[in-house]
């Protein structure tokens, strides 16, 4: 069973978590299988993104889904995990060319070094107009070198937008995807700053916290071997022994993410009204009928010409700007 472990670390700034994803991942993996699977280092990447994704809606107190993207100019043209507050997952990439086994990020999605990575906090209850919060960044490091892992691409991210201090080992294959996660916490004189003194008060505690620095360069010891194989309790404690770790107590600390997806037919219609009764007129004119399949779930919707004509009836408002193809 797929298993989210929180911890921290008694009297230390340091908090992290540990994800296992196992039934759920194999569930993302068979669903797209009908269609062909993934070449095995897109699944690689898909499970690291799944993973770290948790890990991220894991660390944030947010009401709302959280999405992360990769977008590149590779034979890997779009990889996406989305996870919900209730750490309801789905994920699904887009491959148009020949992805060799083991192949780096670069060679995958970032050929030209235009790759980007794009972050989407969407709240559940936005209003009508309001947009999501997006960060992206892209797939180099400060002196435009390439990186080569996903890890290194979010950390980038989480010391550049959070000025946080952050950790992250992932590894995937086709049974497993799982991550570890250490992380710097403000301090709390840091807290209690506000706007841009606290940004600074951040930002001059980066990298000076020796606690984080030798429990972040533990966790970095762990091999993707050991990540892929053990169970939660034997890792923590290999890495961490010498360390006052404390694990949160299951009720609350242990959370199961699951396969889940949020496509419905009301979701499709609404991008289908979105893309204009001139367009949709023609799709049937030329098929019968409109099908649209979703690309997490595999889920089919068909709508033939009296459905599509109810879609331009009853929803004369534009669609939210959430509502993606799929
Ligand atoms: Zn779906």
């Amino acid at each position: 069973m797929s298993e989210l472990h929180k911890f921290l670390f008694e009297g230390l700034p340091v908090r992290g978590m540990l994800v296992r994803l196992t039934d759920s991942w194999q569930e993302v993996l068979r669903r797209h299988a009908e269609s062909g699977a993934y070449p095995s280092a897109v699944t690689g990447l898909l499970g690291e993104m799944s993973a770290a994704a948790v890990l991220m809606q894991g660390n944030i107190k947010f009401n709302g889904s959280l999405v992360l993207q990769i977008m590149g100019d590779g034979p890997l043209k779009l990889a996406v995990a989305e996870v919900q507050p209730n750490f309801g997952f789905r994920a699904t990439a887009t491959v148009t060319g020949e992805v060799a086994d083991g192949v780096p990020l670069s060679q995958m999605v970032n050929v030209n070094n235009q790759g980007r990575c794009a972050i989407t906090l969407d709240p559940q209850d936005r209003l009508p107009g309001q947009q999501p919060y997006q960060g992206v960044v892209p797939l180099y490091g400060d002196r435009r070198e390439m990186l080569e892992s996903l890890h290194e691409v979010l950390e980038h991210y989480m010391l550049q937008s959070e000025q946080l201090d952050t950790r992250l080992v992932l590894a995937a294959n086709d049974q497993i995807a799982a991550g570890l996660l250490i992380q710097r916490l403000p301090s709390t004189g840091e807290a209690n700053l506000s706007g841009t003194a606290a940004a600074q008060a951040r930002e001059d505690a980066i990298g000076q916290s020796e606690d984080y620095n030798r429990i972040a360069m533990l966790a970095a010891s762990l091999q993707r071997e050991e990540l892929l194989t053990l169970d939660a309790d034997t890792i923590l404690h290999r890495l961490f022994w010498q360390e006052p770790l404390q694990r949160f107590v299951p009720a609350e600390g242990l959370v199961r993410p699951r396969f889940s997806c949020t496509c419905s037919r009301e979701r499709v219609g609404r991008m289908l009204h979105g893309l204009g009764v001139a367009e949709v007129e023609s799709i049937l004119s030329e098929r019968g009928e409109v099908e649209v399949g979703c690309e997490f779930c595999g889920a089919k919707y068909r709508f033939d010409p009296v459905d599509a004509a109810q879609i331009f009836l009853s929803q004369p408002q534009q669609p939210p700007a959430s509502d993606r193809l799929q």
